[in-house]
């Protein structure tokens, strides 16, 4: 966790992500319940994780890219899990009683 924690953060510096907004940020996650705040942040972080990718893709025409490696590292997951919370979703809403 702490290694996460240091990476994020030496990335988020490197690319001058503003702190002030990361306290700002935090203070509002704090005041969610623990459910909807992991659904929160995961959302936020794949909404800007395909911006960055549409961006990306459209500026990116090296064959070997380490920007774009990471960018399918991320949408996988972003994918996967995304995938199963639909099909989770429609098993739920066809499995439920009608009333
Ligand atoms: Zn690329």
């Amino acid at each position: 966790m702490h290694d996460a924690l240091g990476q994020i953060a030496n990335a988020a510096e490197r690319l001058g992500v503003d702190e002030q907004s990361v306290r700002d940020l935090r203070h509002r996650l704090s005041g969610m319940p623990l459910a909807y705040r992991a659904g929160y942040t995961t959302s936020a972080v794949q909404s800007a994780l395909v911006r960055a990718a549409v961006a990306h893709d459209a500026d990116c025409a090296r064959r070997d890219c380490a920007t774009c490696d990471g960018l399918r590292a991320g949408l996988t997951v972003a994918l996967a899990g995304t995938r199963l919370m639909v099909d989770e979703e429609l098993a739920e809403m066809f499995e439920a009683p009608v009333s």
